[in-house]
């Protein structure tokens, strides 16, 4: 399975000249990248301008709404981002919690969205400050998983993807270590045999996420058996973002 690099811009940039000339630079630093899936998440309104085709780049939205159309004024429909050309699509992504009050019951519903518009879903756990010094990170990602996951069957989350980002790493400079994300690695595996099975374990691909730049990306694959990496910061520079492609190749 190809490594996954998911480049989430966030509220970045601020004009479309700008978002125009970072993802062609992006293309340009990535054009012989070959072996690795590379995802760009831009704001949502910048999608249906960035030409994604004939590169090596796939488009994702950074969220999406639960329901498919309707009154729900400022929402962006699963639906929607797959006709813009989306792929994938992150659900649950800490900072929709903190500063949108998202449960995780609100990501299950977005979750059951994102498959039904046939986008592959990368839900985003990860524990926090608080979580950790309490010593309840392992609960915390089981609260959040079988939450998130909550009714759905096995051949609905045939398409997932996790990502394991502890929200004190994410914008911090301050990486979660090699052996802390080995560890929870092999703990959502757990988790995942617990509500599935094994073979279900075995085969969803699982990210690191919080603070991956060109120094340390390789360590996460390397030796922590990550299978991919979501990139947040260091993805507004394209050179950046190419160099932790190459590492982590
Ligand atoms: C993120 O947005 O999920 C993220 C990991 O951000 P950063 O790389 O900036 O920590």
């Amino acid at each position: 399975m190809k490594k996954l690099i998911i480049a989430n811009w966030k509220c970045n940039p601020t004009t479309l000249k700008e978002a125009k000339a970072l993802f062609e630079s992006t293309k340009a630093n990535l054009k012989n990248a070959k072996g690795v899936e590379i995802v760009i998440c831009p704001p949502f309104l910048y999608l249906l301008n960035l030409n994604a085709k004939n590169s090596r780049l796939k488009l994702g939205g950074q969220d999406c709404f639960w329901e498919n159309k309707g009154a729900y004024t400022g929402e962006i429909s699963a639906a929607q981002l797959k006709d813009a050309g989306c792929q994938y699509v992150l659900v649950g992504h800490s900072e929709r919690e903190k500063y949108f009050s998202e449960t995780d019951e609100i990501a299950n519903q977005k979750m059951r969205s994102a498959i039904k518009a046939k986008l592959k879903p990368v839900l985003c756990l990860g524990d926090s400050l608080e979580e950790r010094e309490k010593g309840n990170v392992q609960q915390a990602l089981f609260r959040q998983a079988e939450k998130a996951l909550k009714g759905m069957k096995k051949d609905e989350i045939k398409n997932l993807f996790l990502a394991y980002e502890p929200v004190w790493a994410i914008g911090t400079g301050k990486p979660c270590s090699v052996g802390e994300a080995q560890t929870m690695r092999l703990y959502l595996r757990k988790i995942l045999a617990k509500l599935y099975s094994m073979k279900i374990s075995e085969s969803v691909p699982i990210l690191y996420g919080g603070s991956v730049n060109s120094k340390n990306a390789k360590t996460y694959i390397a030796e922590a058996g990550m299978q991919g990496v979501l990139v947040g910061g260091g993805s507004l520079d394209a050179k950046e973002l190419a160099d932790i492609v190459r590492a982590v190749r």
